[in-house]
Order: C-alpha cells, then structure tokens, then sequence
C-alpha cells in the first residue's frame, strides 16, 4: 500500500530531476572529472570524456567539446594514432566557435605527442613550438604549461638538457601557480629524468623516491608506475640490478592492475635488461618476446627500440650473433632518427661487442669509435649543460633578487601613493572645514551686523511713539548745519499744559496723548518737489520736532499750521473725558553761521512766544528777527486760536 504511493512520488522526482537537468553543466562536470582521472585512471577518463561528447552533441559547447577532444586525443596519443588524429581534426573543426581562444593551442601539443610517438621529433618540437607562442598569445597559462612541459621534455630527449630545464621549470612555476600539485609533481619528475641523463643517477634515485611518497599518498597510479620505471633506469645505469629488478616488477604489477599496456611492455624491457646484466639470456628473450607482444598495440618507437636494443644483447649473450647484429642497428637506426644520443651510444657499444665476438674487428673498431665518440659527445653535452643549468640557476636568482627588489621599490611607491591619498583627503577635509568656518563666520558677522544695526535703531528710537528721539533730531540738525549751504526749517512743537493731564488723568493717559501726537507728527508731509524726507522726532518729554530740508518760510509755517490743526481736532476724550489737546509751535529757518545752539534757541524763543501767546499757535522766530531773549516776543506771525485748554 505504502509502495503505491511512493513508487509514483518517486517517477515523478525522478522526472523532474531530469527535465531540470543542464546537459552543457553535466558535461562540463563530465569534463572536468575526466580531467582528474587522466594521472589516475586513464580508462575512466576517457569514458567521462566520451560521455561528455554524447551530451555535447545534443547541446553542443565549442570550449567543452575541444576540451573532451584533447583528453581523448592525450589517452589515443599511447594507444591509437588514428583515432587520436580524429580527435584533433574534430577539434580544429570547432576552433572558430572557440571563446577560450587558447584552447587551439592544446589541439598543437597533442598533435606534437602524436608525432613524437610515430618517433618524428623534429615535427613533435615544431608543433609543441606553436602550442607554447599560441598559448603565450592569447595569455592561456594552462595551456602554456602544458607546451612547456611537452617542449621540455622532448628537448631533454634530444641532449639539450640546458633549454628543457628552462621549459620545465616555467611549467612547474605555471603549475604551482595554478595550484595543480599533480601536475607540478609530473613536471618534477620530467626534471629529475634530464637530471638522471646528465648522469646524476644518485640524485634522480633519490628524487625518484621521494615522489613516489607522494604519488602514492594522491593515489596516482599511473603516476606511480612511470616514476618506478624511471627510478628503475636510474638503478640500471647504477648497476643495482636488486633494486632496478624491485623497481620494474613493481612498474609490471601496477601496470597491469591499470591495465595499462605501455606500462606492461616497459616495465618487461627492463626486467630483461636486468636478466641480460645476471646472465640470464634466455629468461631475457622470454621477457623481452611478451615487451614485444605488448609493444604491438602501442605506438612507441623508442620502446621498440630499446625493446630490440636488449633483444641484441640477449642474443649476443646466447652466441646467435647475426641475428644480435640485425636487431642492434634496427635499435641503432631508431636511436639515430630521435637524436637519442645515450641511447646511441648504448647502441654502439653492444654492436661493437657483437661484431667483436663475430671477429669482424673492421666493423667492430668502427663501431667502438662511434661509442667513444658518442659517450664523448654526451660527456661535452653533460658538462655544457651542467654549466648552462648552473647558468639558469645562477640567472634565475638573479632574476628573483630584480624581481624583490622591483617588488619593494612598488610597494614603496605604493605606499607613497597612498599617503598622497590620505593627505589629499586631508586637504578636502581641512578646505570643507574652512568653508563652513567661513559660513560660520559670516553668519557671525552677519548677526553682528543686524545686531549693531538693530541696537542703532533702537538708539536712535523713542520707545513711546516709535518716533526717531532726540540723538536723531540732533543728527540730523548736525548734518544740515555741516552742509555748505544750510537750507531748512525747524519746527518745535510743545503740547500745552500737559503737567495738568498728568496731574488730573494719570501718566498713562498722559503717555497715550503722546503717542497720538507723535501720529499726528508723522503726517507733516514735505516730500514734495523732489526734496529729501522730513526727520520728524520726539524731542523730549512733551516737545516734538520736525526738520524739512529745502523748505521755504511759508512751507514751513504750511505744515507747522496744518500739524497744530491735527492736534487740536485729535479726539482723545476716551483719556481725558471733556478735555482736548493743542500744541504751540516755534518755526524758525537755518541760517549760514548757525550752530546747533543757536539754532535750537531761536525755536525755543519762538516756542516761548506761542506760549506766552495763549498757547495753540504757531509763531515764527528768524535769525533776522531774533530779538533779545529778555525782550517781549511778537510773533512774525502767529496763528489763531484753534481751541481753548
Ligand atoms: P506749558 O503749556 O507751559 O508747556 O505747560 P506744561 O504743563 O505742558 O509744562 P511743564 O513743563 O510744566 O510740564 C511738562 C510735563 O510733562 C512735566 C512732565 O511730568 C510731563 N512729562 C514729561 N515726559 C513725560 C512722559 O513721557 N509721560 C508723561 N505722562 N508725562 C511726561
Ligand atoms: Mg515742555
Ligand atoms: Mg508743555
């Protein structure tokens, strides 16, 4: 009952899990798998990346299936020449659908292994040549590495061992870079076997031990059988026939658990190298007939060779001396064709031996001096590269030291650079905080200012009426007297009686008939005919006075009549119930010579005279007219009386 329900939940999630499903993401994770397994597991590489393809053609991904194409190619490169050129022309076929550009650069290194296998060297290091500069050009450092590595080691091949050493170790450099340790690793060991060449067995065995360690910790088992198989070259040229027959058994049993075939045929030349060293000929070919079986299917011209190479030797061992003599120059012609120089010379050297035991000492003496004249070679080689590799080093310590230096002198600049920075935004800082200390400052200066004029106002202002005061009259007097030639008129205006408002209404009422008074005094207008504003002010108690630039006698009087008329018909009964108010008004004009004191008196008399007049009129005083202040005063003209106190 359960099964029934959960067998259809189960389809279902099933389906949709595989319609959600990226075929271009699982094959670029395909790829990548396959990737990995190529130093662990060659077969399970190629079938990720077989299956990737399977994906990819149904969506296809130029990037991916380039990638697949190469990892194919890399694992045919051993086994299948054909199919590997396949993978190279699908490849090119994609090149102009690349985005990884540097991806064609990959297509040329496997093209190299390709003729490297079918033992053209020459082709092999020009097209690992156009992977390193394409790879260069279009800036693909994993590409790069991998052409150095390729260059390097086939230059190591051929005896350069100066130039492969530099390729190497810009790979391994590239390598750890990238944070590849395998391939870093595989690179290491390709530097230990030109080590080994240049005839360092001692040191190669070491190394080669030591990266044995490690490929067993990564689980590298293809690894692990090419650095045994090296480790066990190095223990042959060292004549430590226990540890080279260990080394190769372990090479046979890891090689055939991988089955990896390459791995088989070599790991049973060197045995039967061993066996030839024991004097074991015949153990020797058995081996050497299955290195044969194997070799069949792997497109290796240097292990047949070496593979003939100790069949030659078996043979002479075995006296069948003919038949030593033909597979030794088939091993020779081979050596000869790859430029493997020690090879070559390992050649030589057996021949010689045969066709010595043969009593054709003719042949044998040439061949002798080939020997010699080959060990020779690579000895002169050995020492010239030893030196350049010294060379390298030495260059590559001092290039390390430049490049110290460079770094420091950078980061000082740097640092310059950032305290510059620091002290520019320091600057912006300082400047905005001068610009709001400025603002604050005028606001300051600002509020002084209304301040100061505020309190001038204030200074200048009757409180009561609102009327500019006495200091202000007394300016502005000062200002026409100074002027060169003083023109204007003063009235003085008094109200009558008042003490008796204070006395019989009170000071506020008294205060409030000052205030309409002052109204009444903002109306004397004389800002006529384009003269200057009156300066219309409370004197001073209950006097008021009006100064009228430019105003002639008449005018003065005009306006002095009109202001008393104002006055006496000011209605101020709701402060003094059944009283009025009047004033008396003095006129007089300024004259040249006056003083502010002359001046005053003559409106003063005038006032005086209203006064002693009856009072609510007004009288004129002038300086012509001024008499002493002791005499009786007439006024000049006085005016009639408007109402009675
Ligand atoms: P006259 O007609 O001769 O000018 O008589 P008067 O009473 O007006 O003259 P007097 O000088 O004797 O009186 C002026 C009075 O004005 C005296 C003073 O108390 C009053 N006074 C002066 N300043 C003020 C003020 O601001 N408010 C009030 N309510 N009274 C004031
Ligand atoms: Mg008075
Ligand atoms: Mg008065």
């Amino acid at each position: 009952m359960r099964s029934q329900i959960l067998l259809p939940l189960f389809l279902l999630t099933c389906s949709l899990a595989h319609a959600a499903s990226d075929p271009v993401a699982d094959a670029r994770t395909l790829v990548e798998q396959s990737q990995a397994q190529v130093k662990v597991d060659p077969e399970r590489s190629r079938t990720l990346a077989e299956q990737a393809l399977q994906l990819l053609a149904r969506q296809p991904d130029a990037d991916l299936q380039v990638r697949a194409h190469l990892l194919l190619c890399d694992y045919q490169s051993e086994r299948d020449l054909a199919v590997a050129n396949q993978h190279i022309a699908q490849g090119r076929a994609l090149v102009p659908l690349l985005k990884r550009k540097g991806l064609e650069a990959g297509l040329y290194g496997c093209e190299g292994e390709l003729h490297e296998s079918a033992g053209d060297n020459t082709r092999a290091l020009a097209s690992y040549e156009q992977e390193v500069q394409l790879a260069e050009q279009m800036k693909d450092d994993e590409l790069l590495a991998d052409g150095l590595y390729k260059r390097g080691h086939l230059r190591g091949v051929r005896g350069e061992f100066a130039n492969g050493l530099i390729d190497l170790k810009r790979a391994r450099a590239l390598y750890e870079r990238m944070q590849l340790p395998l391939y870093t690793l595989t690179v290491e060991n390709t530097i230990a076997i030109l080590y080994n060449r240049m005839g360092d067995h001692a040191q190669a065995r070491h190394y080669y031990e030591s990266a044995l360690k490690a490929q067993a910790e990564a689980g590298l088992r293809r690894e692990q059988a090419v650095t045994q198989y090296n480790l066990g070259r190095s223990l042959e040229s060292l004549r430590d026939w226990d540890a080279a027959q260990l080394a190769f058994d372990n090479v046979l049993k890891l090689s055939r658990e991988l089955d990896y075939t390459r791995g088989v045929a070599y790991a049973l030349r060197g045995l039967a190298s061993v066996q030839n060293a024991r004097g074991e000929p015949k153990a020797a070919l058995v081996l050497l007939d299955q290195a044969s079986d194997y070799q069949l299917s792997v497109p290796d011209a240097r292990l047949h060779a070496q593979i003939l190479l100790q069949r030659g030797i078996a043979l002479r061992l075995l006296r069948r001396l003919p038949e030593s003599v033909s597979a030794l120059t088939g091993a020779l012609q081979v050596f000869t064709g790859a430029d493997a120089l020690a090879e070559q010379a390992a050649a030589h050297g057996a021949l010689a031996a045969t066709l010595a035991e043969q009593n054709d000492w003719r042949a044998a003496f040439e061949q002798q001096t080939r020997f010699k004249n080959a060990t020779e070679q690579l000895l002169t080689r050995q020492l010239d590269e030893r030196f350049a590799t010294l060379k390298i080093e030495y260059d590559t310590a001092a290039r390390d030291r430049e490049m110290a230096l460079l770094q420091q002198a950078q980061k000082a600049t740097e640092h310059s650079l950032a305290q510059e920075r620091l002290a520019g935004r320091l600057l912006t800082v300082a400047i905005a905080l001068a610009a709001v200390l400025l603002v604050v400052l005028g606001v300051l200066v600002w509020r002084h200012r209304r301040t100061s004029v505020a309190m001038r106002g204030l200074a200048m202002t009757d409180e009561l009426t609102g009327l500019p005061n006495r200091r202000a009259a007394l300016a502005e007097l000062e200002a026409q007297l100074g002027r060169a030639a003083p023109n204007c008129a003063l009235l003085l205006g008094d109200i009558d009686l008042f003490k008796a408002i204070n006395d019989n209404h009170g000071h506020l009422a008294g205060d409030q008939i000052l205030r309409v008074v002052g109204e009444a005094v903002r109306s004397i207008d004389h800002s006529g005919a384009g003269r200057p504003a009156a300066c219309l002010a409370r004197f001073g108690g209950e006097e008021f006075v009006a100064v009228l630039p430019g105003a002639l006698l008449d005018e003065a009087v005009a306006a002095a009549e009109v202001f008393r008329a104002q006055v006496a018909a000011l209605d101020v009964s709701r402060w003094t119930p059944g009283r009025g108010v009047t004033i008396s008004v003095g006129v007089t004009l300024m004259v040249p010579g006056d003083t502010l004191s002359s001046l005053l008196r003559r409106a003063d008399e005038a006032l005086y005279a209203a006064k002693a007049q009856g009072r609510n009129c007004v009288v004129i005083r002038t300086a012509s007219s001024a008499p002493a202040l002791a005499a009786p005063l007439a006024p000049v003209a006085a005016s009639s009386v408007g109402s009675s106190a």
